[in-house]
């Protein structure tokens, strides 16, 4: 079976590397050459709007998906239209624009922060009577790893903010956060759906520097409460694939932030931690074979590589790593590859993520 993947990064490359070991045939559509293509024999490098080669790549395939909501809708809707595509095009729409995904988790009955649509001047005027201040002016598509946002404390910021950014905005009020959570799901082609365990990660400055699982001191209700929420969401957008949510835990309780329908970052640590990694149930999801076990080994933690490749001897030292590199190009504030950990234990756990990022962030930029 051919799986056709829409885009050229480390998302891509994973899903590739995961076909390969289940004997199916990664194909990618890229505008270029990049870490992706570099994992299958089967790349097509065209521009996203050169329909014949599309056309091409659309019946090349059995299957297709994305590798990341970027990817420009016209070409998911019209390779979706030539072959079977999952997750559907309609449920991608609304997680590529915040304002329609606020509605979306909203009307699945999932809190959000409180919004408001900035439409014009007018109403960033007047968005501290909504959402009150500090707020957070956000570009509604496009933004990602905290860029495209600005902090507010006050109408005329908001109305500078919304001019700097220049393209559709919402503002949100500022969530007063404990931490922050996310949890992955997969929903196969037959409506089953696999959870792994929520992870608390931790950002800076917007970048998502690691993961850990079981997010500790998460109660069971709590973590059976971000299933239900979850599952309504996927259910209602007839989903198929990897889906994931960020959330924050507050004093009251959960409120999401965003939904990345597809593998995520903070679901890497999967590939070394769970049963069946992210990757792998996205790949069956998509081919409509069965999901695999989503469950835990035991204690895991995923570290970003940002900026620089930290000296591989002294990450290869270290007992349980798993380092994964992407084969990208170096560059300050560029994910460039990550570090599995696992552990039989939460203290030898802890012991090992403070030895891996005191690698890893001494040379990260
Ligand atoms: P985002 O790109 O929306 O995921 O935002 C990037 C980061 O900014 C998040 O991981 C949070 O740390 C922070 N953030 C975003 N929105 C809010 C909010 N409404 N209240 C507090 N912090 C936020």
């Amino acid at each position: 079976m051919r799986i056709g993947i829409l885009g050229g990064g480390q998302l891509g490359r994973m899903l590739a590397m995961a076909a390969h070991r289940l004997g199916l045939t990664p194909v990618i559509y890229a505008p270029g050459p990049g870490c992706a293509s570099a994992a299958t024999d089967q790349s097509r490098l065209h521009a996203w709007d050169d329909l014949a080669a599309l056309d091409a790549f659309a019946e090349s395939v059995d299957v297709c998906t994305f590798e990341v909501e970027h990817v420009p809708l016209e070409v998911v809707e019209r390779v979706a239209a030539r072959v079977a595509f999952h997750p559907n095009p309609s449920a991608l729409i609304p997680t590529r624009d915040r304002l329609l995904e606020k509605r979306l988790l909203n009307n699945a009955g999932i809190p959000t922060a409180p919004y408001v649509d900035l439409a014009d001047e007018e109403a960033a005027r007047t968005l501290g009577d909504v959402v009150g201040f500090p707020a957070l002016v956000k570009l509604r598509t496009g933004g990602y790893d905290g860029k495209g946002m600005a902090k507010v404390e006050s109408a005329e910021q908001a109305v500078q903010a919304m001019r700097d950014l220049d393209a559709p905005c919402i503002a949100e009020g500022w969530v007063p956060w404990r931490r922050e959570l996310s949890i992955v799901a997969a929903r196969g082609g037959d409506g089953t759906i696999a959870f792994y365990a929520p992870a608390e990660n931790t950002h800076v400055e917007g970048i998502l520097r690691h993961s850990r699982v079981p997010a500790p001191h998460l109660s069971e209700a709590d973590r059976l409460l971000l299933e239900a929420h979850t599952r309504r969401l996927v259910e209602q957008m007839d989903y198929v694939g990897v889906i994931a949510i960020e959330w924050f835990e507050t004093e009251g309780g959960f409120v999401a932030n965003e939904i990345a329908p597809r593998v995520h970052n903070s679901g890497h640590w999967t590939q070394d931690g769970a049963h069946c990694s992210q990757f792998e149930n996205h790949i069956r999801a998509v081919a409509s074979l069965p999901l695999g076990d989503t469950g835990s080994t035991g204690p895991s933690a995923m570290v970003n590589i940002i900026g620089q490749v930290p000296p591989l001897a002294s990450v290869l030292a270290l007992p349980r790593v798993a380092p994964h590199l992407y084969g990208k190009t170096a560059r300050p504030g560029r994910k460039i590859g990550h570090v599995n950990l696992t552990a039989d234990t939460d203290e030898a756990l802890e012991a090992l993520l403070a030895q891996t990022r005191a690698i890893v962030e001494a040379v990260t930029e």
